[in-house]
């Protein structure tokens, strides 16, 4: 009987336990941490021995096969001694290609994974039998012990991508590339974009990348680092021949020939990197056949998701606008970019090394006030400062709430959109969009 180790006890450890028991492995799953109980109920109710807080070496180095929890770093003690004593360690999606032969989209990116996953997954469920999973709900591992989808739509992170071996997806997207996480790549921007690539590192000339043309970044590490799969570049502003690009506010898709159009003003989504991520998820259906029709009106009718931009009330003609997910300066840049009023913009929390100076166009032109919400707000003064008329700091959201409500006017927007990770002051980037949007009810 083959031995799997499981490090970390989450959603992707617990689901690649079930899996791995169900295929016949021994399973011992070890956390560092402390397990959630909701996830120790599950490995207790399927009998699968774990331990937490500590990990047992004689446990864990005589394993066959170890699958690392994607927020575990490798350069932790346990896997310096798994890797010198021959172990191989892989990740969750990884392990569970290994049991489907499913059709697998594999989506990733710096910026809006979640967004073109679930879009994309929006659309093909009208035609096709398909999971979503990744970084969303439900482990890929748990989807593919439980549902035997025969699609599969993945968001994924750098992370999981570091130790896959054999993964390869039909589909890949990358959405774009600015820094993010450096301190998982020793600092080094080329380790990062290298991580992203390896989404077509299995891939052949069957197989499709999907990315976009317009980001230096990803046009010119592909110019040195050539890959097997056929490549459909999107574009707003070039025109494109194999792949997806804009003219006249129509979003034109052509693959071998077949060709799609679709208006952008009809999109449901708003902003130009929206845009990017609808021709990213329609390029995906047209390559999966999906109606012309189909893919149209699934753009029209998709919801949305929370925290992204998402529109929460208008009160006094002003709109409240939470986009807790903006984590780093360049999801930011497209809010501020998409803001087709004067804004009141909430933003700051944990700096992550972060560059303003791409926004300070923006702010100039759109934004009327500033608040700075996190324990230091030192660099949002310095470089903001001199650039509006009223900049405040508070660490409450209720009360930074109450001051946009009461600078905005008739007509204004209110954005959260923090460019900071949230750990500062809140628990995570949900819990800062939904005490926006409590904050906001309460008004
Ligand atoms: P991810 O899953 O990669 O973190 P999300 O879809 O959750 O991406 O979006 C994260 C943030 O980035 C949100 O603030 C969102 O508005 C913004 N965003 C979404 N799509 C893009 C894009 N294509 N380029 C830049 N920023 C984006």
């Amino acid at each position: 009987m083959q031995r799997i180790v499981i490090l970390g006890g989450g959603e992707s450890g617990v689901g690649t336990a079930l899996l791995a028991k169900a295929k016949g492995y021994e399973v011992f799953v070890s956390d560092k941490g402390k397990i959630k109980n909701k996830y120790k109920n599950v490995l207790l109710n399927n009998k699968i021995d774990w331990e937490d807080e500590q990990h047992t070496e004689a446990k864990i180095l005589n394993a066959d096969l170890v699958m690392k929890s994607p927020g575990i770093p490798s350069t932790v003690n346990i896997i310096g001694r798994l890797i010198a004593a021959g172990v191989p360690v892989i990740s969750e999606i990884e392990f569970a290609s290994y049991f489907t032969d499913a059709t697998i989209v594999g989506i990733t990116g710096s910026n809006g994974k979640t967004t073109t996953a679930s879009l994309t997954h929006h659309i093909l469920k009208q035609d096709l039998n398909v999971g979503l999973a990744g970084n969303i709900g439900d482990s890929f591992a748990k989807q593919v012990l439980e549902c035997n989808y025969a699609n599969y739509v993945l968001e994924i992170s750098s992370f999981q991508l570091d130790d896959i071996k054999d993964f390869k997806p039909k589909i890949a997207v990358i959405t774009n590339i600015t820094p993010d996480h450096l301190d998982r790549y020793n600092y080094n921007f080329d380790e990062y974009i290298a991580s992203k690539f390896r989404i077509a590192m299995n891939q052949t000339s069957d197989d499709y990348l999907i990315y976009d043309a317009d980001d230096d970044v990803l046009v010119s590490w592909l110019a040195s680092h050539p890959v097997q799969s056929q490549l459909l570049p999107f574009s707003l502003v070039k025109t494109i021949k194999n792949g997806a690009y804009l003219s006249n506010e129509t979003i034109n898709i052509t693959i071998d020939n077949n060709h799609i159009s679709m208006s952008t003003k009809d999109l449901a989504l708003e902003g130009k990197h929206n845009i990017k991520n609808a021709m990213a998820a329609s390029t995906v259906a047209h390559l999966l056949k999906i109606r012309k029709q189909t893919i149209r009106e699934s753009l029209e009718n998709f919801q949305g998701v929370e925290h992204r931009l998402e529109h929460v009330l208008k009160i006094n003609k002003v709109q409240y606008i939470n986009d807790s997910k903006a984590t780093n300066v360049n999801a930011t840049y497209y809010a501020l970019e998409s803001m087709t009023a004067p804004t009141v913009w909430i933003v700051g929390g944990q700096d992550k090394g972060n560059n303003y100076e791409e926004l300070f166009p923006f702010v100039n032109e759109k934004v009327k006030a500033i608040i700075c919400l996190g324990v230091n707000n030192d660099k949002l003064l310095e470089n903001f400062g001199n650039m509006v008329d009223v900049i405040v700091e508070t660490q409450f959201m209720a009360e930074a709430v109450k001051i946009a409500y009461k600078i905005a006017e008739a007509g204004d927007n209110v954005l959260l959109s923090p460019a900071c990770a949230s750990f500062d002051l809140f628990e995570n980037y949900e819990d800062r969009g939904r005490q926006f949007k409590d904050a906001v009810r309460n008004l």
